[in-house]
């Protein structure tokens, strides 16, 4: 149904830099499909979708709909337009007219339903996404969870075949985020095909038909969910499905900032809530590089939490050897009795050594 290839998209900013947020998207898109976006931010999955329904004409490359290129001279965007509803974070309604007839207004105009008919259909949208009552008001007596479920009714309105939600839930109170997740899950269940941006990852898991995984302007990886959630193949998508936070130091001579490090894990424990790990962080971070592994330059060292496995460790990678470089005596045995695990482990790079906090 959509089929995009080499897509790019490279803002021009105001003093004269530009900025390439899409490089190369390729995918092709099946009727009914639920289709999950994840990524960090800034990579440019609000870019794509805006791109899709060119509220933000891309720069190159070819965006196929229905067998038709849509970004071809001379194609009539309204066609396309009619095709695709868009869902914003930020609800988008039109706050001077109710909520009936913000669900009327598109409607009437641009397919030219009779407004008897439109207004029909807006009652069964209405009552579909629960909000009967709410008709004659104006969204600013609404809630968030209920100004965006108005919203998914209005896009529904226009009878499109494919709806773009981006964020849908991440401007409301978390009171209010089941409330629209609900709607949406019976929208996949009735066969919508959707594209669908979220950070709601149980969400995404559990609704969607595939996801793609969009880092730094590509979609880096894309699979089915329990391709991607279970076994992601590159350690990018693997990091960002099981929140793993990370500051890393590259230490190359005896003189290193190590102020700069502690000040570093101080602000990491403090933002991630691990304020009981600094200490003995600070105490083990200086033990491996002040002693154990004084000799060995270069080395990497990261901090890294997994949210979800609720872990935190120190984690130090010796490029280009392959036995480890903790001496086997008893002040290893020491540093071991402190921590809950040292795992030591060659890989292709070299020798990492990680301590489990
Ligand atoms: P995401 O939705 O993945 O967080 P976005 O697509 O919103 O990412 O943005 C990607 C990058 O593009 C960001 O660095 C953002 O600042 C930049 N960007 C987005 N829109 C514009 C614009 N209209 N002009 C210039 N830069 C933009
Ligand atoms: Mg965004």
């Amino acid at each position: 149904m959509i089929s995009i290839k080499h897509l790019s998209k490279t803002f021009h900013n105001p003093d004269g830099s530009t900025l390439t947020v899409l490089k190369d998207v390729n995918c092709d898109i099946e009727k009914g499909e639920v289709i999950s976006i994840i990524g960090p931010s800034g990579t440019g999955k609000s870019t794509l979708l805006r791109a899709i329904n060119m509220l933000e004409p891309p720069t190159s490359g070819e965006i196929w709909v229905d067998g038709e290129n849509i970004m071809a001279k001379g194609y009539h965007l309204d066609k396309m337009r009619r095709k695709m509803g868009m869902v914003f974070q930020s609800f988008n309604l039109f706050e001077h007219l109710s909520v009936l007839e913000n669900i009327t207004y598109a409607p009437v105009r641009l397919l030219k339903i009779s407004e008897s008919q439109a207004k029909e259909e807006a009652m069964e949208l209405l009552k579909k996404v629960g909000l009967s009552q709410k008709a004659d008001v104006f969204p600013d007596s609404l809630s968030g969870g209920q100004k965006q479920r108005v919203a998914i009714a209005r896009a529904l309105a226009m009878h499109p075949e494919v709806i773009l939600f981006d964020e849908p839930t991440s401007a409301l109170d978390p009171t209010m985020v089941g409330e629209v997740l609900s709607v949406m899950r019976q929208l996949a269940k009735e066969g919508l095909t959707m594209l669908i941006v979220t950070h709601e990852m149980r969400f995404a898991r559990d609704i969607s038909t595939r996801i793609f995984f969009m880092n730094e302007g590509i979609i880096y990886e894309d699979g089915t969910p329990e391709q991607i959630f279970e076994h992601p193949v590159h350690s990018a998508t693997k990091a960002f499905v099981n929140r793993i936070q990370k500051l890393v130091y590259q230490i190359d001579n005896e003189d290193f900032d190590y102020l700069q490090i502690h000040t570093g894990l101080n602000q990491f424990c403090l933002k991630y809530n691990l304020s009981d790990k600094a200490r003995t962080g600070y105490e083990i971070i200086q033990e491996m590089l002040f002693r154990h592994l004084k000799n060995v330059r270069p080395l990497t060292f990261r901090i890294t939490y997994a949210e979800l496995a609720g872990e935190t460790a120190l984690d130090f990678m010796v490029e280009g050897i392959t036995e480890s470089p903790l001496p086997h005596n008893e002040a290893t045995q020491q540093l071991r009795s402190r921590v809950k695990d040292i795992i030591e482990e060659p890989t292709s790079r070299g020798f990492r050594i990680k301590i489990l906090l």
